[in-house]
């Protein structure tokens, strides 16, 4: 069967997407969908389309954005206020009318950041603005003191020979690249991750890192070291410079001589606190049993109101199950469930519980996609499915075209979240967003709700709406 749109049912979107986008409608996107999608139908088609026309005319994501940011605020891993947004979350669900809203509690290892405070003590006497990396150990009171040894990259404190480093201060000064798919991210957060425990290993009393970001602004990017799963030694004191100030200890270090800094960090580890992942369904019509799982994440860094990181994504994904839930005069074929992760910053902990609760149906699992990226455009929908499945694939990304959203690659991650499912063989679908700008705000305390204009989600919760909405409705298997 063939899988275009019918043209009469393209002149008012079309002119609202003329209007809307950028970019230019690509001629090419009447022409049929690639032989073997038939799991596409016309009449899923045209569904599809009302579903993109909906969502962008009404929607409710900023406003999801808006109440948890402001009724919740920051919602760090195992805090009470991580607690409150489950509640904010199950009781929007239910309102939203989804099916079976609840928690699924786990613990996690609890973490909160105390004072911190820097200085550069001589030559130039003056304070540093630094934010303690999560997970980071203590200096105690009194504080920490050591001369500054600066590194260009992470791979050059790794070639420090061990002991090599007794009493000093490390400072790795590597930037980020700053780029539309984030893929300055990848290499910049090796130093975040590494940096305490190399420091440690080679003696240094303390890790100062160049923040992990794309801003030039005056804060911090705070950020999870090592994973809480996982083991190992504790590392020393470590935080973030804001980039201003880790320019500044540069020119300070250019001068020559030996530049001394203090450091102040007193950041309590705790004993693990409950967490939990908020779930929820559309039950499917007929294949009730088969999943497609949609995610985001619930809790956020401690210093702004996580907005963007990734209240957006939760705004954008509630907003895409609204317009299904008003459109669609039925269920669709499959379940879709909704997963808001708990735990994501400091390490993935609601992925990892959500994968031992739930081995059993893993198999059931058709496909599943994270929003976690900020509020940007969607510009590109990567898969990773079997070769069979491609045309599949094809014939939905032919729908989403009009969006200005270009078919990509079949090596998809899916997001952070989604890692362990699609590890263990779940197909994963990607719809990468424009994230150009999301590495200015990522975990500083400029993370809040004036950096989303309402409206500028809509794209995002329309090529929601329209994949979760063909996945649940196909007969294809995507493995
Ligand atoms: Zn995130």
């Amino acid at each position: 069967m063939r899988t275009f749109l019918p043209p009469v049912l393209l002149p008012g979107l079309l002119l609202r997407l003329l209007l809307r986008l950028w970019v230019g409608l690509p001629l090419c996107w009447l022409s049929p969908a690639q032989a073997g999608a038939d799991a596409v139908t016309p009449a899923m088609a045209a569904q599809a389309d009302r579903l993109l026309q909906s969502a962008l005319e009404k929607n409710i994501a900023w406003d999801v954005v808006r109440s948890l940011t402001t009724e919740v605020g920051p919602r760090l891993a195992g805090t009470p206020a991580e607690a409150r947004a489950r509640r904010w979350a199950v009781a929007r669900l239910r309102a939203m009318g989804l099916d079976n809203p609840r928690e699924e509690p786990f613990q996690v290892p609890l973490w909160r950041r105390g004072a911190e405070r820097a200085e550069i003590l001589t030559p130039f006497p003056q304070p540093l603005v630094v934010t303690a990396l999560g997970g980071s150990t203590a200096t105690g009171p009194e504080g920490v003191r050591g001369t500054v040894v600066s590194f260009p990259s992470l791979d050059a404190l790794r070639a420090a020979a061990p002991g090599s480093l007794a009493g000093k201060v490390v400072f790795i000064d590597e930037p980020m690249a700053r780029s539309r798919d984030g893929s300055g991210y990848a290499r910049a957060v090796g130093k975040r991750r590494a940096a305490a425990y190399l420091a440690a290993e080679r003696g240094a009393v303390a890790a100062l890192i160049r923040s992990v970001g794309t801003s030039s602004h005056r804060f911090a990017h705070a950020g999870q070291m090592r994973r809480v799963l996982e083991e190992g030694e504790s590392g020393v004191p470590t935080a973030a410079l804001a980039a201003p100030d880790a320019d500044q200890l540069r020119r300070a270090l250019g001068y020559g001589e030996p530049v001394q800094v203090s450091l102040l960090l007193t950041p309590r580890s705790l004993p693990p606190a409950a967490s939990g992942n908020v779930v929820a369904e559309i039950v499917g019509r007929e294949a009730p049993q088969e999943i497609v799982l949609v995610g985001a994440h619930l809790d956020s860094w401690d210093l702004g109101t996580g907005a963007v990181d990734d209240g957006a994504g939760v705004g954008i994904v509630l907003g895409a199950l609204d317009v299904l839930l008003r459109e669609l005069p039925r269920p669709p074929r499959r379940t879709i469930r909704v997963v808001l992760f708990g735990a994501e910053e400091v390490g993935l902990v609601g992925a990892w519980a959500y994968l031992q609760r739930h081995a059993a149906s893993l198999p059931q699992h058709i496909i599943g996609t994270e929003s976690d990226f900020g509020a940007g455009d969607i510009w590109r929908f990567d898969s990773r499915v079997g070769e069979a499945q491609l045309a599949t694939i094809d014939a939905m990304a032919a729908l989403l075209r009009p969006l200005g959203i270009e078919r990509g690659n079949n090596a998809a991650r899916g997001g952070p979240d989604m890692k362990y499912l699609r590890e263990a063989g779940m197909p994963v679908v990607g719809l990468l967003q424009d994230g150009s700008d999301y590495f200015d705000l990522h975990h500083t305390p400029d993370d809040t709700l004036d950096k989303i204009a309402p409206g500028d989600l809509d794209q995002n919760v329309a090529a929601y709406a329209a994949f979760l909405y063909l996945a649940a409705e196909s007969e294809a298997y995507f493995r």
